[in-house]
């Protein structure tokens, strides 16, 4: 299953390496939402969702060699 993810690197003037993966933009939008209220102390605003969301991206298959 290839999985959406957001990195926190992306965001601008924060700094702070966290990932967050999800499968559904749903489920990570609301993983995401926590984290940037809960250690950033944004606010749940709609703008807020909106950056979010326009930072999400694909996960990259890894290929497997085993
Ligand atoms: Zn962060």
């Amino acid at each position: 299953m290839i999985r959406k993810f957001i990195d926190c690197r992306d965001m601008p003037g924060v700094k702070c390496t966290v990932a967050i993966f999800a499968e559904t933009e749903e489920e990570l939008l609301e993983a995401a939402l926590q984290h940037a209220v809960g250690a950033h102390g944004c606010k749940d605003t709609p703008e807020l969702r909106e950056r979010l969301r326009s930072c999400f991206k694909i996960e990259k298959r890894r290929a497997s060699y085993s």
